[in-house]
């Protein structure tokens, strides 16, 4: 079999105003763009020819959807000009509903997105503007009738649970709003409550109040027994899918540890043998490149081991899990898997082990047992 193609991911790091429980790297300054654009095009450069054909190109952030089009149009010509792409790449784009309107729209389907990924984060205006978001749930609806009128048929949306205020039943609402719109998928994610964010300053002075672990597990199990229930897959822990055609082939790139170049800003790479990040600083990004160096900030080469266990961590985030045979037999190990499956968290079938939906609960403690 040839090898997997890779995929190519661009870090677009401004946004109109920072949201309170977001870690991601972004600064609300309009100004940098005309310089990290041209950044961005000495760092595209500098990797001409070294990755395979890629057949995922991924625009997030930040907000994307925040430039204008002909600053779009600049990357992807850059892009083109320089990497080989398979003609059926998914590409996608993550946009803010305040920006999608008729005009956007239009652009983003002429310069190829084949895929919206949609910051739709809650249908409950109240929760948006404790979110700190800039949209309403009107702008959210307004914005996927554009994008089916302009024939999208694999739009995505995020959506955020977990919040004190809310009950399962007022989530139960939300995914039924969301649903109504048929998107193809879903990403539906936990609020954590990151270190360096307002809300994590706000719950250390005991002002913001987070759902207890069994109380999380609850939204949790819901969320996925609800979609599964109106016939979504439910294949990482927290990306559903109307069927197997719609599971985002960029991100399962992460998982399943097939090379990726990110780009920009804070964006990660990883080419079976090495990973490397980009230094988290607009300015910086750009000092370095307009002096010809490259903007890493880390790059580390894996051992086999440390990719064994790489694998298995990312593997077991998703349904598809992992090939048994990259955990050793020996007797301990048999032991925790045969008890791990007797609990219901783990399936171990066709030389596979495969996380349950209880499993993905704790998924991220699975490989630490082995
Ligand atoms: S959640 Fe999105 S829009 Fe809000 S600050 Fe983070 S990247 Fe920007």
């Amino acid at each position: 079999m040839p090898p997997p193609h890779p995929g190519l991911y661009i870090h677009i790091p401004f946004c109109r105003s920072k949201c309170p429980y977001c870690d991601f790297y972004s600064i609300v300054s309009k100004s940098f763009i005309q310089r990290w654009l041209d950044a961005l095009k000495k760092e595209i450069i500098y990797y001409k020819g070294q990755f395979t054909q890629f057949d995922s190109l991924y625009l997030g952030g930040g907000t994307p959807s925040l430039l204008d089009p002909m600053q779009i149009e600049t990357i992807l010509e850059t892009l083109f000009a320089n990497f080989d792409f398979a003609k059926n790449c998914e590409t996608t784009i993550e946009a803010n509903p305040c920006d999608l309107n008729h005009d956007k729209i239009k652009s983003l389907k002429g310069l190829g997105f084949n895929r919206i990924s949609v910051g739709a984060q809650s249908f409950e205006d109240k929760l948006l503007t404790f979110l700190g978001r800039k949209h309403t749930v009107k702008d959210i609806k307004k914005s996927i009738h554009i994008l089916r009128s302009f024939g999208y048929k694999n739009i995505s949306l995020d959506l955020i649970y977990g919040f004190k205020e809310q009950t399962l039943n007022t989530w139960k609402k939300t995914l039924e709003q969301a649903l109504s719109f048929e998107p193809e998928h879903l990403s539906c994610y936990q609020l954590t409550i990151a270190n360096g964010t307002p809300f994590k300053r706000k719950k250390d002075k005991g002002l913001l109040k987070i759902l207890s672990q069994d109380d999380e597990a609850s939204f949790f199990l819901f969320t996925s027994e609800f979609l599964e229930g109106h016939g979504y897959k439910h294949y990482e822990i927290s990306s559903f899918a109307r069927n197997n055609r719609f599971f985002s082939r960029h991100n399962q790139k992460y998982w399943q540890h097939i090379p990726y170049l990110g780009l920009g800003p804070g964006a990660h790479s990883f080419n079976n043998k090495s990973r490397w990040w980009n230094i988290s600083s607009v300015k910086q990004y750009c000092d370095l490149l307009d002096d010809g160096q490259l903007p890493v900030e880390i790059s580390e080469d894996l051992t086999d081991d440390q990719l064994r266990l790489e694998h298995i961590f990312l593997g077991l985030r998703t349904r598809a899990g992992i090939e048994i045979n990259l955990i050793s037999h020996d007797q301990q190990n048999r032991a925790i898997l045969s008890g791990l499956e007797k609990k219901g968290f783990i399936k171990l079938e066709k030389g596979r082990l495969t996380p349950t939906r209880k499993g993905f609960l704790v998924a991220d403690q699975l490989p630490l047992m082995f």
